[in-house]
């Protein structure tokens, strides 16, 4: 016997089956029966809840000539004209491929004419936003006028595209997404019909995977049956479907519990050995971290979460010494990767870092010292080839985020911190050792906001100086640059303003989230820095004149220095316009 698929098979075939949408098929039931048939339905709701199969039940229904008005009787000549595959009164049109105004003319021929077998001749048309302008415009006449024996059910995924001209000559059905339990009460049904052995967990594997999609939770089903014939376990299932067990995560959320980036890594390792891809891997991940928090909040049921007894207080138990702050930065840091993770060009590398780092999350600038400790011949596993490549891996692509991070910092606007605080009250970001330099123009564009004017001030020609990385507290010097060994201006304001120094160690602490002993230093500036201010103060004249060949070789020849430039004039032809001042005065 051939294989039927379960989704084909066990489609619904009257509106008593229609799971999840009782709501609908009791409205279309009652008008039915009551006789106030409106002309034109549409039915909404995201894909495979039950739009296109209710639209043919409705058909059906519309056309038998059965006797029973709630179910189609299947005996019929109009139930088996449209079992027959290619009905003489009902058409399905998808205007996903059928756009244009023409197919529309097509419709609007045939409505001309008279059912042939059952009472209505009725038009569902799929997707209908799918139409071109054109081909709205077209239908609205006979939508206006429709003759008696007419009948259009139009479904939509995306019921904002279509016209308000439409919409309001229809009779309106929003369909829901179903629920876990709704999904899985009916496989539960289907399993009992076909002599299928499943628990409830195998079910809801089914259920959470198909994500409201009674369609989507079938054609999984369709995909593991082939695989596992009779007896589907829940593992089976998951490994069939490349959905993580929940076990991984806790071996994930241990590691980071135990900063145990080799943990962290070999996970990674594990999911792909298994098949499992990354997306389904972090969204595993989001739901067990959801999960974690829940059951330590008490928040709702083992019978809520869908989860057991046992596995409920399997959570509740678990990484104890993470707290719940922890687990929720955790999941900012996941939301984050998932955001990123399409765009990556190496996905398994930028999942490991991101799980590295939340092994690292109170100590991230240790990360660099954490993997030093693995590659260091010392230390046990450091024979680990494959360890050691994975290592070297991860601190380039910390040494190329770093670089990044900085360019950006230095090319930012500074003015964009200050209005980001001033939309949405400080957001701190939290910058690592590295970085501190880069981040100083943020920080003070935060000082001129928050402090005050006259603090904002006295830091003026300062640069943030950092002592040794791995220190603790962190030592970082506020330096003062100036032309002369003098103390400067600035410097003088400190030492008088005890309580800005100590202000600013504050938020010092806040941006790197470590201990941070601050002092205050002043020296001349550099030769680079030299430069750097020399160029900043020259002209845009001046600066393209120090490109200058000739200039360039006559430096090159007599280490010669530009010190004084003059600019000649030259005559200016004065404009032709009338009646508008020409700015024409000489710069001599
Ligand atoms: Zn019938």
């Amino acid at each position: 016997m051939a294989y039927v698929a379960m989704a084909r098979k066990w489609r619904p075939q009257s509106f008593s089956d229609m799971v999840g949408q009782e709501h609908i098929a009791q409205t279309l039931q009652n008008a039915i029966e009551g006789g106030r048939l409106h002309h034109a339905f549409l039915f909404t709701g995201t894909r495979g809840v039950g739009k296109t199969t209710s639209a043919r039940i409705l058909a059906r229904t519309l056309n038998c000539t059965g006797g029973d008005p709630l179910h189609p009787c299947g005996q019929c000549e109009s139930c088996k004209d449209i079992s027959g595959g290619n009905p003489m009164d009902v058409f399905e049109i998808d205007a996903a491929s059928n756009t244009g105004v023409d197919n529309i003319r097509d419709v609007i021929e045939r409505v001309q004419y008279p059912p042939v077998i059952g009472k209505y001749k009725i038009f569902i048309i799929d997707e209908v936003h799918m139409l071109s302008t054109g081909a709205f415009n077209a239908l609205l006449k006979t939508l206006e006028e429709p003759p008696e024996h007419v009948i259009f059910i139009f479904a939509t995924t995306e019921v904002n595209k279509v016209p308000q001209t439409i919409l309001s000559r229809v009779q309106r059905f929003d369909f829901k997404r179903l629920s876990v339990e709704q999904i899985r009460s009916r496989l539960r049904y289907i399993c009992e019909q076909e002599g299928i052995n499943a628990t409830d967990e195998t079910l809801d594997v089914f259920a959470e995977k198909a994500d409201g999609s009674m369609r989507d939770g079938l054609t999984y089903f369709d995909q593991a049956y082939a695989f596992t014939g009779s007896d589907m376990t829940a593992d089976a299932v998951r490994s069939v479907l490349g959905i993580p067990p929940v076990e991984l995560f806790f071996t994930l959320i241990t590691a980071i519990e135990g900063h145990d980036l080799k943990g962290c890594f070999k996970m990674v390792d594990d999911a792909c050995k298994r098949g499992i891809e990354f997306t389904p891997l972090l969204d595993g991940f989001g739901k067990f971290l959801r999960n974690l928090l829940y059951t330590r909040l008490d928040a709702f049921t083992p019978d809520v979460l869908n989860v057991s007894e046992d596995l409920y207080s399997k959570y509740k138990s678990a990484v104890p010494s993470l707290k719940n702050g922890d687990i929720l930065r955790i999941s900012k840091m996941l939301i984050d990767l998932q955001a990123t993770l399409r765009y990556s060009t190496n996905p398994r590398l930028l999942v490991e870092t991101t799980f590295a780092r939340m092994a690292w999350l109170d100590h991230l600038t240790d990360l660099r010292r954490a993997l030093a400790a693995i590659n260091d011949p010392s230390k046990a596993g450091a024979s680990d080839e494959a360890l050691k490549k994975k290592v070297t891996e991860v601190q380039n692509m910390l040494d190329a985020e770093e670089e990044a991070k900085a360019l950006q910092q230095r090319e930012e606007n500074p003015f964009a911190a200050l209005q980001q605080g001033i939309s949405t009250g400080y957001s701190v970001p939290t910058y690592s050792r590295y970085e501190l330099a880069a981040a100083w123009n943020s920080i003070r564009a935060r000082i001129a906001d928050s402090e005050g004017f006259a603090m904002s001030v006295a830091l003026n020609d300062t640069v943030l100086e950092t002592g040794d990385l791995q220190q603790t507290p962190f030592p970082v010097a506020l330096t003062y640059l100036s032309e002369t060994a003098e103390d400067s201006w600035g410097a003088k304001q400190m030492d008088e303003h005890p309580e800005y120094l100590e202000r600013l160690k504050q938020i010092l602490e806040e941006y790197l989230q470590t201990a941070v002993s601050l002092s205050i230093k002043t020296r001349v500036f550099n030769e680079a820095e030299q430069q750097i201010r020399k160029q900043a103060q020259m002209s845009p004249y001046e600066l393209d004149l120090e490109k200058e060949p000739g200039l360039q070789k006559l430096k090159q020849l007599f280490a010669a220095e530009l010190i004084y430039s003059h600019k000649s004039a030259r005559p200016v032809v004065p404009q032709q316009s009338e009646g508008c001042d020409s700015d024409n005065d000489d710069n001599a």
